[in-house]
């Protein structure tokens, strides 16, 4: 067997990410690679702190990328903040919170559960209720953009309940960094992860995070040492750290990380608001678009996130074939359903780069087609022009 140079597909990828990578981005990260201690990388280094903390709206020195995926952003917050015998009041409305719960088991700290339906936001009823009944938590950790069902949560709320209490917060915002606003240090928030391969249409495997002050105290006040070497922020801090000499840690992932310097570049030119407003924009398009076709949303109107629609599987149709169809027959991405909603639902996903009315119109048209070819009853020609006469009056 002869063994040659890969050469991917080219897909249009809108499903839960990775999304579509920009072609500055991939052009960054062709650069020539330089060394990680390097003046001029070291330079770049400070400004990608610089562009994450406009991304998080916030002044936390501490905001740098984990040179790992969205996962070990995750990691990185319960690891350092999680200490054996902590309680923990973690939140769970889809897949991501069962993975918080993991971690704080797997630290030796207690997870008190707070579960609402998949599809529904958080409860902040219910989460004042968990603090009540155990005074003694520490932490409440909660997914701000619930990519398995498209649901946000209400961030300054649960922050809010989280300090009248007397806890430090966790928030996933893996899916909502660069789509949908997150106000860092005006909501209050002490610990805070994302990903780069969701709206910040950046390659896959780095993870942006960023603690407050009262996060900081809480890891320099451990009685124990934090059980990941690598993950550990006192010692990461040695090579991402504020103005002391930068000491080796870990080899920096130096290309992906130019890569996440021009996806925050090209983030900061288009303007934040603007990000938030075009991904708003789009998925309307694309609400009416999916509507008009007669598929459902899963997520009531209020608390749908714009960049993952969840939308149920017409009866009778095949949903893994539908997936398989638009990606052979169109280079056409969209995700499946998790769980509980594994077989009943498509997700697609409008984010970064991805988020365009080009793709908009060309999903539609695609999962007309291919939902027409296996004889689904639906309107033809219902979806484009819904879309697009929604696309035309936001012009106006
Ligand atoms: C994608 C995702 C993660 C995990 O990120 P990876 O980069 O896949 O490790 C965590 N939380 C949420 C809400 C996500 O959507």
């Amino acid at each position: 067997m002869t063994i040659t140079s890969f050469n991917p597909p080219v897909r249009t990828l809108m499903g839960p990410g990775p999304s579509d990578v920009h072609p500055r981005v991939l052009a960054a990260m062709a650069r020539p690679t330089i060394g990680h201690l390097d003046p001029a990388f070291v330079h770049m280094m400070d400004e990608v702190k610089t562009l994450l903390q406009y991304a998080f709206q916030t002044d936390n020195a501490l905001t740098i990328p984990v040179s790992a995926p969205g996962s070990a952003g995750m990691e990185t917050c319960f690891v350092n903040l999680v200490e054996p015998g902590d309680t923990v009041v973690v939140c769970q409305n889809g897949v991501f919170g069962g993975r918080m719960k993991e971690n704080v088991e797997r630290l030796g700290g207690t997870a008190v559960m707070v579960e609402d339906a998949w599809g529904e936001p958080v409860d902040p009823g219910k989460v004042a209720d968990a603090l009540q009944r155990h005074p003694d938590a520490k932490i409440v950790a909660f997914v701000h953009a619930e990519t398995s069902t498209g649901v946000e949560s209400d961030v300054p709320a649960l922050t809010k309940l989280a300090r009248d209490h007397g806890c430090l917060t966790i928030v996933d915002a893996v899916t909502s960094l660069g789509g949908i606003p997150i106000k860092t240090d005006a909501w209050g928030v002490d610990a805070i992860y994302s990903g780069t391969q969701k709206c910040l249409s950046c390659t896959p495997g780095l993870s942006p995070v960023s603690f407050s002050e009262r996060a900081i105290e809480k890891i320099q006040a451990r009685k124990t040492k934090v059980s990941s070497w690598f993950l550990d922020l006192n010692l990461v801090m040695g090579y991402w750290g504020g103005t002391a000499k930068r000491a080796y840690h870990h080899t920096a992932p130096v290309n992906a990380l130019y890569g996440l310097h021009e996806a925050l570049v090209m983030l900061r030119e288009e303007g934040l608001e603007q990000a938030w407003a075009r991904h708003r924009r789009h998925h309307l398009a694309l609400r009416a678009g999916l509507e008009a076709m007669g598929l459902q949303f899963i997520v009531a109107e209020a608390h749908r996130l714009p960049q993952l629609n969840a939308v149920t599987v017409p009866s009778g149709v095949d949903e893994a074939e539908v997936r398989r169809r638009l990606l052979e027959d169109f280079n056409l991405e969209i995700g499946a359903g998790l769980g509980v909603l594994a077989g009943k639902v498509w997700r697609v996903g409008l984010m970064g780069a991805a988020c365009t009315a080009h793709n908009v119109l060309f999903c539609l048209a695609s999962l007309e087609a291919v939902l027409g070819g296996l004889g689904a009853p639906i309107p033809r020609g219902a979806a484009l022009e819904a879309a697009s006469s929604r696309l035309a009056g936001e012009r106006d």
